[in-house]
């Protein structure tokens, strides 16, 4: 047994593990600071076309009730395409339609209960009329009373149908009017939509690129740094795994929002929309995120530590630097066994039975493979 315990450089205290985690959020939220920055300073974003255009194309004119954005504001897209002069073409008349359907509306309900008075009517006419042939004793109903109220709902019935009619004719005339205007406009924001949609992928495809030019060079070299220290056993590895695993996360992120814009639209789209109706569905993709990134590092963390730390490795560099491959004690060349912990770093060679190091590949005195060595004691 070892009489003094080896502390590992490779560790850290408590509140240095506590300031290394906070220094990689800290770069990650630097990072992010500079996309951000990125993305505002070196590309001009292009907008969206204006919404209060599509209010107008994307429902049907004739039936066209309200709109949802009161504020427009045109953007430089909006006018290229011609998008904001025709919405002003088209828009007081659009107001006018929007007050027409309303009314049509409105009245077309009314028309509505006066027929259903009026079928009423006609059925209690009908038994009247009935018990009258009938010589039927019992008078349910006033058939004359019952005549004038039917004149009296017909009459009003057909006035509010003459409204009703010089309101869709009012309205018909209007959209007659607009016709062509409204035309151009739905065709110029399909054009419209469709040049941003190409813009913005070229666009999220340039900003990318950028962030990953920006990314990439300082992840080599943390990466490289880190794989030194760590093959020298250094006790600043620690803090490197930490930047790493900061500069890896912003690396991703960059890699995400690439892989992200190059995959079909639609099937963004149909995830967007399946987050944005279902919350926990929102969540579960955060989740599986997650679940997914943590993954990868660990997945990396334990494929760098194995081999890495494998005890091969890990013995090649201690006898190089004369140190015991078992725990890391200064060892004299002609030591047999390590003075700390009493592992055996010499045997006999087979062939030549010189003493030489059991844990390298061969006999330092006639080249003879060392059959027994560190894998064998991994087996064990
Ligand atoms: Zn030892
Ligand atoms: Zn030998």
């Amino acid at each position: 047994m070892q009489k003094h315990k080896i502390i590992s450089e490779k560790k850290t205290t408590f509140l240095g593990y506590i300031l290394l985690f906070f220094m990689s959020i800290f770069i990650i939220t630097v990072g992010n600071i500079i996309f951000n920055d990125i993305e505002k300073e070196l590309l001009e974003k292009i907008e969206y076309p204006s919404y209060c255009v599509s209010d107008i194309v994307d429902s049907d004119i004739k039936k066209i009730e309200n709109l949802n954005n009161k504020n427009c504001e045109f953007t430089k897209l909006d006018r290229d395409f011609n998008l904001e002069k025709l919405y002003y073409k088209v828009i007081l008349s659009v107001k006018n339609i929007i007050i027409l359907n309303k009314n049509i509306k409105t009245y077309s309900k009314k028309i509505n209960k006066l027929e259903n008075k009026i079928n009423n009517l006609l059925v209690k006419y009908n038994i009247s009329i009935k018990e009258e042939i009938f010589k039927l004793d019992s008078k349910n109903f006033d058939y004359k009373k019952l005549k004038s109220d039917f004149k009296f709902y017909e009459d009003k019935r057909l006035n509010l149908e003459s409204n009703l009619k010089q309101f869709e004719n009012n309205r018909d005339n209007l959209i007659l009017k607009i016709d062509n205007n409204l035309k151009l406009l739905k065709n110029n924001y399909k054009n419209a939509k469709k040049f941003y949609k190409e813009e913005i992928y070229i666009y999220n495809f340039k900003l990318g690129l950028l962030e990953l030019i920006f990314i990439l060079p300082i992840f080599l070299i943390i990466l490289k740094l880190y794989f030194k220290l760590k093959a020298k056993d250094s006790k600043n590895t620690i803090i490197f795994t930490f930047i790493l695993s900061g500069i890896s996360f912003l690396l991703l992120e960059v890699l995400f929002k690439i892989i992200s814009n190059i995959l079909p639209a639609n099937i963004i789209e149909f995830l967007i929309k399946l987050a944005s109706e279902f919350v926990i569905f929102r969540y579960l993709i955060y989740y599986f995120l997650l679940a997914l990134i943590i993954t990868i590092f660990v997945g990396i963390v334990y494929y760098i530590q194995k081999s890495i730390f494998s005890k091969n490795a890990v013995a090649y560099r201690r006898l190089k630097e004369s140190l015991c491959p078992d725990c890391g004690f200064k060892i004299n060349h002609n030591d047999k066994f390590c003075a700390n912990c009493g592992y055996e770093v010499k045997i006999e060679c087979t062939k030549c039975n010189n003493k030489t190091l059991k844990d390298m590949s061969f006999c330092s005195n006639c080249k003879e493979k060392i059959e027994i060595s560190h894998l064998d004691r991994e087996k064990n």
